[in-house]
C-alpha cells in the first residue's frame, strides 16, 4: 500500500482515476468502512482511502479533540485489505488552496443540521476538496450517515460527475450500528446503546402497519427512552428516504435517531 500525504505525490502516482474507487474516512477502521473498500475492490481495480479527521466538521472543540484516532492500527488493517493507497493529509495540505463555500437553505437544516449548527457545511467544505484532489468518479459513503450522504449527493455529483455508491449500514449482531465513536463509550452504554437500537427497530417494525399513528407518538417514545436508559435524544423521526422530508408512509421512509449517551453522539437510521 502506498501511503501518501501531499497532493503533489498523489498526482505524482496517480495519473488515471478510470480504475480507482474512492473511501472517505475519518479512520478508526472498523468493518463499516471495509465493507465500503470491498464495494469499491468488486466494482474498480484499485482503492483510494483516505483517512483525516476534518476540524471544520466538529461543532465542538473538545469532540474534534477526543475523536479516536490510531493510523499506526489503521494502517496495519488497510495493508492486510491489501488497499493499494492510503491518503493521509494534515489540514494544513487540505486547506491549502482557495474552494468554494457551502452554506446550507432553511430547509436543510433538519435532523443533525439542526442540531450541529456548521457540521454539514464543513462536510460539503472538505468533501468538495478532497473531490477536487482525488478525481475519481467513483464515490463508496455509507448509508449510516445518511443525512451526508443526501447532502452529497444533492451538492456535489453534479459538480464532479461522480456516482456515488451507497453501501448499507454494518452493524454488531445486526444490532448497534458499527461506528469510531463507539469506541468511546463504556462497557455498559454500548449495551444500553445496543438494547436502544432493538428498541428502535423494533417501533420502524411496528410503523409497517400503524405509521401515521405511531409517528404522532414518537415524542411519547422519545421521552420513554430517555428515562428508561439516561439519555438526551436529539431527534426521532420518520423521514421519506429520496427527499428526507417528515414521511407519509406512502414512499419508502427511515427511523432516523441522534442521541447522547457518555457525552458520546451517536446516530443511526433504520
Ligand atoms: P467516518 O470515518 O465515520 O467518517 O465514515 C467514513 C465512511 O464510512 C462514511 O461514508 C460512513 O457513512 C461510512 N460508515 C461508517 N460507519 C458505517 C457502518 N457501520 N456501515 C457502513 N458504512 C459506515
Amino acid at each position: 500500500m502506498k501511503i501518501i500525504t501531499s497532493i503533489f505525490d498523489l498526482n505524482k502516482e496517480i495519473k488515471d482515476y478510470k480504475n480507482v474507487g474512492f473511501v472517505p474516512t475519518m479512520g478508526g477502521i472498523h468493518a463499516g468502512h471495509k465493507s465500503l473498500i470491498k464495494a469499491s475492490r468488486n466494482k474498480k481495480r484499485k482503492t483510494i482511502v483516505s483517512i483525516f479527521v476534518n476540524p471544520t466538521q466538529f461543532n465542538k472543540k473538545d469532540d474534534f479533540k477526543k475523536y479516536p484516532r490510531n493510523l499506526k492500527k489503521d494502517i496495519y488493517i488497510l495493508k492486510k485489505l491489501k488497499v493499494e493507497y492510503l491518503f493521509t493529509p494534515n489540514t494544513r495540505e487540505i486547506y491549502k488552496f482557495k474552494a468554494k463555500k457551502f452554506k446550507l437553505k432553511k430547509k436543510d437544516k433538519i435532523l443533525c443540521a439542526k442540531f450541529r449548527s456548521g457540521h454539514f457545511e464543513g462536510v460539503l467544505n472538505v468533501m468538495n476538496r478532497l473531490m477536487t484532489i482525488i478525481k475519481s468518479k467513483d464515490l463508496y459513503m455509507g448509508e449510516k450517515d445518511y443525512q451526508q450522504l443526501y447532502l452529497i449527493k444533492k451538492f456535489l455529483s453534479k459538480k464532479f460527475k461522480v456516482r456515488i455508491n451507497a453501501c448499507p449500514t454494518i452493524r454488531i449482531n445486526r444490532n448497534i450500528a458499527l461506528s469510531t465513536r463507539n469506541k468511546l463509550l463504556k462497557k455498559d452504554s454500548l449495551k444500553k446503546a445496543s438494547k436502544i437500537a432493538s428498541y428502535l427497530k423494533n417501533i420502524k417494525y411496528k410503523s409497517k402497519s400503524q405509521g401515521h399513528k405511531l409517528a404522532l407518538s414518537l415524542h411519547t417514545y422519545k421521552k420513554k427512552l430517555e428515562k428508561k436508559y439516561n439519555i438526551k435524544v436529539d431527534y426521532l423521526e420518520f423521514r421519506d428516504e429520496k427527499n428526507l422530508k417528515l414521511s407519509n408512509f406512502k414512499n419508502k421512509y427511515r427511523l432516523f435517531v441522534a442521541y447522547n449517551i457518555d457525552n458520546v453522539r451517536l446516530i443511526d437510521n433504520y
